[in-house]
């Protein structure tokens, strides 16, 4: 046993592996028990055993002792229960991890008032980690009291004990120190000879059980470990992202040279990374896990380190559920469920749900209830589990963790969880760690009294979120691990990640609850920078020695933080290389010498003949933007989700606008219905077709238009309204003929459908107002940003008020009316003059006043407008943004489209 100080001793004598195995398979019954630091060197060894054993012949042979420290513990632990069992003698209870972890913060809780921003859960975790650090290296408590923290510990401590010994139980850490005297006095039946493998910084406990099988008669020794002469290969990434695809990439390729060797990567921050190494080595080993319908799949590695139970598909669904039957969850974990298939009654109800998931969006509800859902649900079956659901409510009661247990089975049955659908091997098994989570909480009962169902879903969502989750999955010749799961391994090539000065050493963290003197004498983990140095040179020397091949690296950069080599890489550094950008897959890279065929994918099938597409006028908008944008939105129907946000849209305020405006022109037909009112009367009809707008909108959103916002937004359209009639005044005397598509008299109608350059369109005028001395003005009110003039726009961006002056008869002139807070006015184009302020004859603008005539410009229109219809009606496809930065960022279809890969200005606008 190497020994974690130098100045230490006691060394073990070592036996090495080969003869160990020799032994474990000539006299199996003699042969010694093999303790392992880890589950996976346990399996490894059990592995080498197997082969060694197929090696000589043997069909079948006696299972060796291959266990880890904790399996052999927890064996003796149940041989001194049956045996104090069998004289009539019970120990105490052992307190179960949940429970202990319960205590503690009930403990904590305690002293909350005195301490109101503590963090309960977090100090919970914190004093249970002191705790078994002062067991685990025997240190007086209560501990000298040298900080406030340390002195609230040694109060918590005491209450903690206090509520062990009232409840009649035993801490993990009690029952050892029992356990350990049981086994040196020779009361447990324990191999007579052990064999410790990978222990290479032993810990308090383990020197203590050493002590007690060596005072029972035992012996213990230490297997040999491995020495490969270290000769690493260094190599610099640009970042961490680059450095791990690159150790993802070199273990696909080792893996296809020799599938049978054994391939190791290290990450030492893997926990805090998983996602992201799981990614990265799927994109190289695995890609097939990217398909949209891509199941839990055996990949061809290992990633140790699970994941906790809650961030997993089906308890993710079921917490989200046992939450929702009480209070409405936020959008986005809205969409996460009504989107789940891990509920309800099957594909059908799914995209049902769906449905209303992008409606409810599409309405601006930030939070959404089962009331809601049952409100749009348009099936029996999704309205009655609603109705189940809603039924099983107990807002009043309190009850007891087991009682909660069946209350929650019963809500996850009425939601049908876990969905309709067989469960694939991963939900399986995340199935049969929920049911313990269950079982755990059931087990809370005496601890936690009669609580809430807040509390109790609190509880249930603590446990699964402590509970980590490891798929089984099988056997691979890749192992990708944390720092410390490499002890005593050995592979036949190993890259180790995060070998910069920042992470390696790794910084020193002592405990905030034990005194820091008393950290360093007695040598805890992490309690100051000559042991994290000393304890970062041996990992580093047992990594260098696991493996013939070892590659070492670093990332240049973090965030936009500068990072250098380990110092402990010193001796190497000369020879180090940088790494060259690899992005690819490896399943791509293996097809690198197929010939590439050229597919041009920017022809979509042209339009049927009647010229019939979605979305009106607004479609020649979009072709002329992007071509790709014009046949996504209103060919394929392409719609991003909204994102609700409280309050009313930008599109809520521009109905109002136009409500309010069409209420008020329909009383007054004309300019002289406006002239003739005094001021005191305007302000009334302003005012009460402010008043219907907002109570109209009330009732179609009361989600979106709180009461409190209503006032506001009543005098901000007053204001905004008296301006714009203001500039009504000042016109040439009108009448007005058309509002939203109808004529003033007419209360239905307004959608109508127009042929223009073979496109058949839909159609609604904003209004359409007839001059006293003849001739017509179309008017489009904008209520936002300024945009580009369509007819100073040689491909309109904006064309409907084009299409508009094209499709109608006598039309002298069209202009925006803009009524916007601060900028409110006519901008327009006439055949003349003097129509109103901000409607300037053609031949006074730069851009249109080489026409010959209005007519001759009306033509010029038709032509341009003409070419993006024609590429509308033969299905012209292409992804080519007209002014890619801008176009691109108001545009919401980049996923669909891809740009950032083919147009270099928008990948390089979003990096
Ligand atoms: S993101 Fe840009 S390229 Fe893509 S569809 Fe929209 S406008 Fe076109």
């Amino acid at each position: 046993m190497t020994r974690a100080s130098p100045d230490t001793a006691d060394v073990l004598p070592r036996t090495g592996a080969a003869e160990l195995l020799a032994r474990m398979l000539q006299a199996p019954a003699d042969a010694p028990a093999l303790l392992c630091v880890s589950s996976r060197l346990a399996q490894h060894l059990f592995e080498t055993h197997a082969r060694a054993a197929q090696a000589q012949g043997l069909l079948a042979w006696e299972t060796p002792q291959i266990l880890t420290l904790d399996a052999f513990l927890q064996t003796a632990a149940e041989a001194v229960r049956l045996d104090l069992r069998q004289q009539g003698r019970a120990l105490p209870q052992l307190l179960r991890p949940q429970q202990r972890r319960l205590l503690w913060r009930l403990t904590i809780d305690e002293t909350r008032q005195e301490q109101p921003l503590l963090r309960a859960a977090e100090a919970a975790q914190l004093a249970a980690e002191a705790w078994d650090l002062v067991h685990e290296y025997e240190l007086p408590l209560p501990l000298p009291a040298t900080t406030p923290d340390v002195e609230r510990f040694n109060h918590w401590a005491q209450q903690y004990r206090r509520r062990c010994q009232a409840l009649g139980r035993i801490d993990a850490q009690g029952w050892r120190v029992a356990l350990l005297r049981a086994i040196a006095e020779g009361q447990v039946p324990v191999p007579r000879r052990v064999v410790l493998a990978g222990f290479h910084e032993p810990t308090p406990l383990l020197r203590r059980l050493v002590t007690a099988l060596q005072a029972a008669g035992g012996t213990v020794e230490e297997l040999e470990p491995g020495g490969c002469e270290p000769r690493p290969r260094l190599l610099q990434a640009a970042d961490a992202e680059q450095e791990l695809r690159a150790a993802a990439a070199w273990a696909a390729a080792r893996l296809r040279e020799q599938p049978q060797q054994r391939i190791g990567v290290i990450v030492p921050d893997l926990g805090s990374r998983r996602a992201a190494v799981q990614r990265l080595f799927d994109e190289q080993l695995c890609p097939q896990a990217d398909a949209v319908d891509a199941h839990s799949l055996a990949r061809p590695y290992n990633l140790t380190l699970g994941e906790p139970l809650s961030a997993t598909a089906l308890p993710q669904v079921a917490l989200r559920l046992l939450r929702w039957l009480h209070e409405p969850l936020p959008y986005a974990d809205a969409t996460a469920l009504l989107c789940s298939p891990a509920w309800g009654g099957g594909e059908d109800e799914r995209l049902h749900r769906a449905a209303i998931d992008a409606r409810l969006r599409q309405e601006g509800h930030v939070e959404v209830s089962l009331e809601a859902l049952r409100h749009y649900a348009r099936s029996d079956a999704l309205r009655n589990r609603c109705d189940a659901l809603m039924a099983l409510r107990q807002p009043q009661r309190r009850a007891t963790a087991g009682e909660w247990v069946d209350v929650i089975g019963a809500v996850l049955q009425a939601a049908g969880w876990p969905g309709a659908r067989a469960l694939d091997s991963e939900e399986f098994q995340a199935h049969q760690a929920w049911g313990a989570c269950l079982a755990e909480m059931g087990r809370l009962e005496p601890f936690l009294g009669r609580v809430p169902w807040s509390a109790a879903v609190a509880q249930l969502r603590e446990i699964a979120e402590q509970t980590l989750f490891q798929p089984q999955s099988p056997a691979s010749s890749v192992q990708v691990m944390g720092a410390l799961e490499a002890e005593g391994l050995e592979f036949d090539a190993l890259w180790i990640t995060g070998f910069d000065d920042e992470h390696w050493p790794a910084a020193v963290r002592p405990h905030p609850f034990i005194p820091y003197a008393l950290q360093r004498e007695r040598g805890l983990p992490h309690a100051c920078a000559a042991q994290e140095l000393d304890y970062a040179r041996r990992l580093t020397a047992r990594w260098l020695a696991a493996a013939p091949e070892v590659l070492l690296s670093w990332p240049r950069q973090e965030q936009d933080r500068p990072l250098s080599p380990s110092p402990l890489l010193a001796p190497w550094l000369e020879g180090a290389e940088a790494l060259p950008v690899q992005a690819l897959p490896q399943s791509w890279l293996a097809q690198q010498d197929t010939p590439l065929e050229a597919l041009l994918d920017a022809q979509a099938p042209p339009l049927p003949l009647d010229g019939r597409v979605q979305g009106g006028v607004r479609l020649l908008g979009d072709q002329a933007l992007c071509p790709f944008r014009g046949f996504a939105t209103h060919r394929l129907g392409a719609r991003r989700l909204e994102v609700p946000r409280p309050g009313i849209s930008a599109a809520d305020r521009g109905n109002l606008v136009h409500r309010i405006l069409e209420t008020l022109w329909r009383e007054l037909r004309d300019q002289q219905g406006l002239l003739a009112l005094q001021p005191a009367q305007l302000e009334q009809r302003v005012g009460e077709a402010v008043d219907a707008a907002l109570t109209r909108l009330l009732r179609e959103a009361p989600q979106r238009l709180r009461p409190a916002m209503r006032t506001l937004e009543d005098l901000r359209l007053r204001r905004l309204l008296a301006a714009w009639l203001e500039q009504e005044k000042l016109r040439l005397p009108f009448r007005v003929i058309e509002l939203e598509g109808r004529a003033p008299e007419q209360q239905e109608g307004g959608n109508g459908e127009v042929e223009f350059e073979g496109l058949r369109l839909r159609l609604r005028r904003d209004r359409v107002d007839e001059l006293d001395g003849g001739g017509l003005v179309v008017l489009d009110y904008k209520t936002g940003a300024r945009r580009k003039l369509p007819w100073t726009d040689e491909r309109p961006e904006e064309p409907q008020l084009l299409i508009y002056a094209l499709t109608g008869s006598a039309v002298l002139g069209v202009a925006y009316g803009r009524v916007y807070a601060g900028d409110t006015g006519f901008e327009g184009i006439a055949a003349a003059g003097e129509i109103a302020p901000g409607i300037a004859a053609w031949d006074q603008v730069r851009q249109t006043a080489d026409a010959t005539g209005w007519e001759a410009l009306l033509g010029r229109w038709r032509g341009q407008l003409h070419t993006v219809a024609g590429e509308v009606r033969e299905g012209w496809a292409a992804v080519l943004p007209k002014h890619p930065r801008q176009t691109c960022r108001d545009c919401d279809l980049h996923a669909l489209c891809r740009v950032r890969e083919s147009v270099a200005e928008v990948a390089e606008d979003e990096a």
